[in-house]
């Protein structure tokens, strides 16, 4: 089996080691720290980038105990100090292995990581509590905690997730498709359960194009675990979706989850990995749209951002959706708060986070959000719910396939 992770080392020792290394690059310049929505929020140095890596180091090099994580802890892993620091820090490395150095958390964040990604589980989880009128007894129950309780965060996670069954395939089309170009699309583990219009929407659009979309099973990447500093797991996740590629024989994937892009690309070290909005501002020069008269607001996530980098693609191809008034929301604070389990974790740091993003988006009085990860998404729709706003919040892959030029579909059906 190929030597994946191979950047994050397991070993306590190998681990201080390269943490230090890491640390080390850092100058101390502080240019990083007024993008860091952490610092903003606290105006604090040891929530800034520059005090948690010499936090990391520190406890690299046993000066501080590991017990004295919280800053590390409360990090939204958005990437934004990497983008713009001079000297290159590696800085998603440095907090990846800073936590598989400390650990993973136990209590909710460790039973919610599991549930999250094992997509059968949570599938299954969330039929069963919607099968029970969740509907009914989630969101009335959350608001009977506190506005500081993840117990009132999970339930409304749950009461705004709905599972969506996946498209069932049709032979008919796949057969007469087997001369295409295949592809293969990862959909991951939260996403698979969550997102089946985003990708359906892909699936249309690539065979608009004429290739073959292949669903890989549905299946973690590993960076939620990486994240969380259980790097074992992680490293299993991503065996098995190497596994899976290497038995469909796919040499090109892509994904509509930012956030899963850069745990792919180690996975599939011989494997082309690519966003979908990189791809289809490339390739998609012969996709048509139909007008649309609309204000839509756009929300970009930190991982489209600051990993996949492909948020000038995106505003490429919406802009060639005739008609649409497309408001970005600006820049400012850099994520919404939801940052993976974050919004569960610690639900009043990015409750503060999420407040000046929808404040931002409400302004620009839009009939509807767009963003382009699942969890924003679910974190937004959420804000809007508890301030009585709700409005659809939709990924811009459904968008993009519902403006699709009908003649031009009736021209790919006739392949
Ligand atoms: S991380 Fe980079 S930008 Fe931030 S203080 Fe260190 S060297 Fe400067
Ligand atoms: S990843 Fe984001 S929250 Fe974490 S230190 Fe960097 S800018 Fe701040």
């Amino acid at each position: 089996m190929t030597n994946i992770h191979a950047s994050i080392p397991t070993m306590s020792d190998e681990l201080r080691h390269r943490i230090v290394a890491l640390a080390d690059q850092c100058v101390k310049c502080g240019l990083c720290l007024p993008y860091c929505p952490t610092y903003a929020l606290d105006r604090n140095e040891a929530e800034s980038p520059r005090g948690r890596i010499a936090l990391a180091s520190a406890m690299a090099t046993r000066t501080i105990s590991l017990t004295e994580r919280i800053p590390l802890d409360h990090c939204l892993a958005c990437l934004a100090c990497e983008s713009v620091c001079p000297t290159g820090v590696h800085y998603a490395e440095l907090l990846d292995a800073s936590r598989a150095l400390l650990g993973p958390r136990g209590g909710l964040n460790r039973y919610l990581r599991a549930l999250l990604t094992h997509p059968y589980w949570l599938r299954a989880t969330l039929h069963m509590a919607h099968t029970l009128g969740a509907r009914y007894w989630a969101r009335p129950g959350a608001r009977l905690l506190g506005s500081g309780s993840r117990w009132r965060a999970a339930l409304m996670m749950l009461s705004e997730s709905r599972p969506q069954a996946r498209s069932k395939i049709d032979r008919r089309v796949v057969s007469r498709q087997a001369t295409l170009k295949r592809i293969g699309l990862f959909t991951g583990c939260v996403a698979d359960v969550l997102e089946e219009s985003a990708h359906t929407a892909l699936e249309q659009l690539l065979r608009q194009l004429g290739y073959h979309p292949v669903r890989l099973p549905a299946q973690c990447c590993g960076a939620m675990d990486a994240h969380n500093g259980a790097a074992k797991t992680a490293i299993q996740h991503a065996q098995r979706v190497h596994q899976q590629v290497a038995t469909l024989a796919l040499n090109h994937i892509l994904t509509a989850t930012p956030g899963c892009l850069s745990e792919l690309c180690r996975a599939l070290p011989e494997t082309r990995v690519e966003d979908a909005f990189t791809f289809l501002d490339r390739e998609g020069s012969a996709l048509r749209f139909r007008p649309l008269h609309k204000r839509i607001a756009l929300h970009i996530p930190c991982t489209q951002r600051h990993v996949a980098h492909s948020d000038a693609a995106l505003l490429r191809l919406l802009a060639r959706i005739p008609e649409l008034d497309l408001q970005s929301l600006p820049a400012e604070p850099r994520c919404c708060g939801a940052a993976g389990s974050h919004f569960i974790d610690y639900p009043q740091r990015a409750a503060s986070l999420r407040r000046i993003k929808l404040d931002q988006a409400l302004a620009l009085q839009p009939s509807q959000l767009l963003s382009g990860n699942v969890g924003c998404r679910l974190h937004l729709r959420i804000g809007l719910v508890e301030q009585g706003r709700p409005m659809p919040v939709e990924h811009p892959l459904s968008l993009l396939a519902r403006q699709l030029d009908p003649q031009s579909t009736e021209l790919q059906e006739t392949l």
